[in-house]
């Protein structure tokens, strides 16, 4: 049976949370002079010389209208990266607890790992980039708090099989963290609508891909109204800007733009996909559900300096277990891809 209380850590089970000066107070006032801020004003507008809303509650009334999800069950951080970090923090003893990856995947998860002394185990993916069941079911044990499978991965492009998610979320009694970061691009759904269902689900979404917001640093988790108030106790109190905030309401109202950009990048990836097997160099390109393609080529090493001779830059993991020889593009504007494939001509 799934207990949350139990795969807390004791110090975060017992910790009392910093109270702020706008947690505490609620209702109208004129003269603040609760939060040592400067009440003359700010040098850049007039609102930003004020700490911003904790909680975050008109931007999260917004995206709860648009992701179908109630407010609390929504945690927005600094990027889905601060909430990558919290789950160790507040879920995972150091030198004692362990958690599960499935490489090849997102870097951060090793590293936040690495950064609060937390054991990683290793189920690698099979070489179709799906899960392996039975390499997951033997690393876990009594003390494995949290197991992360991105879908769409990344470097691999893929969308994990929606009954092999299943079958860790109805087996696993840790936390499944699921990172959606590139689920706009995908043909699979979200697993949004199956909160209720497991209590010990975390979704991890984000602004920075399809959103068109990688400066702006916004990343959402949902989960259990319980999962979110952890979340919420261990947060630094003011983790989202006040432009932040501010930039992520507006933005939000450009659904159609964003929705436009995503026909545009699916369509520009699978023009990619039909012409880049024109080059003899290309071994294969893998099936992606996301906004780049994992291509294996002969000679990565060599083909990405050539890429950066032209001044073009694509991610190499050519060294990245099951990504021998493969360069990771990103889909670019319609411009950028004809000029990718003019450089790649010329290798
Ligand atoms: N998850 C995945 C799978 C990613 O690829 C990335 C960014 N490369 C992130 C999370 C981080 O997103 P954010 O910008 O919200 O921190």
């Amino acid at each position: 049976m799934f207990n949350l209380d139990a795969l807390l850590r004791d110090n975060i089970r017992r910790l009392v949370p910093y109270s702020s000066a706008r947690d505490e107070f609620r209702g109208q006032a004129a003269v603040f002079l609760d939060a040592n801020e400067n009440s003359f004003g700010s040098p850049v507008n007039a609102n930003y010389h004020r700490y911003p809303d904790p909680l975050q509650s008109a931007l999260k009334e917004k995206l709860s209208r648009i992701k179908g999800v109630p407010v609390q069950n929504m945690f927005l951080g600094n990027g889905s990266d601060e909430a990558i970090d919290i789950l160790f923090r507040a879920f995972c003893e150091p030198g004692k607890d362990n958690v599960i990856l499935l490489p090849p995947t997102y870097g951060m998860y090793e590293v936040s790992a690495t950064i609060n002394d937390v054991e990683v185990r290793k189920a690698v993916l099979r070489p179709d980039f799906q899960l392996d069941p039975d390499a997951i079911a033997e690393l876990i044990d009594e003390r494995t708090k949290l197991l992360f499978v991105c879908s769409p991965n990344n470097p691999t492009g893929n969308s994990i099989e929606r009954e092999d998610i299943e079958m860790v979320l109805n087996n696993f009694e840790g936390l499944v963290v699921i990172d959606e970061a590139y689920i706009n691009f995908a043909r699979q759904k979200t697993f949004i609508a199956e909160l209720q269902e497991y209590p010990n689900l975390v979704i991890l979404q984000t602004l920075s891909k399809a959103w068109g917001l990688a400066g702006l640093r916004l990343g959402m988790a949902f989960a259990s109204e319980g999962i979110i108030e952890v979340f919420n106790k261990v947060k630094p109190p003011y983790n989202v800007s006040s432009s932040t905030q501010q930039l992520a309401l507006e933005a939000l109202e450009n659904v159609e733009q964003v929705n436009e950009w995503i026909r545009r990048i699916v369509g520009q990836r699978e023009e990619l996909r039909k012409l880049l097997p024109q080059f003899s160099f290309v071994k294969k390109i893998f099936p992606s559900d996301a906004n780049f393609l994992l291509v294996q080529v002969e000679d990565a090493r060599r083909l990405y300096g050539h890429l950066v001779q032209h001044g073009i830059v694509v991610r190499d993991r050519s060294k990245i277990i099951l990504c021998e020889g493969c360069l990771r593009i990103t889909v670019g504007t319609e411009e950028e891809n004809r000029k990718l494939l003019e450089a790649l001509a010329v290798f």
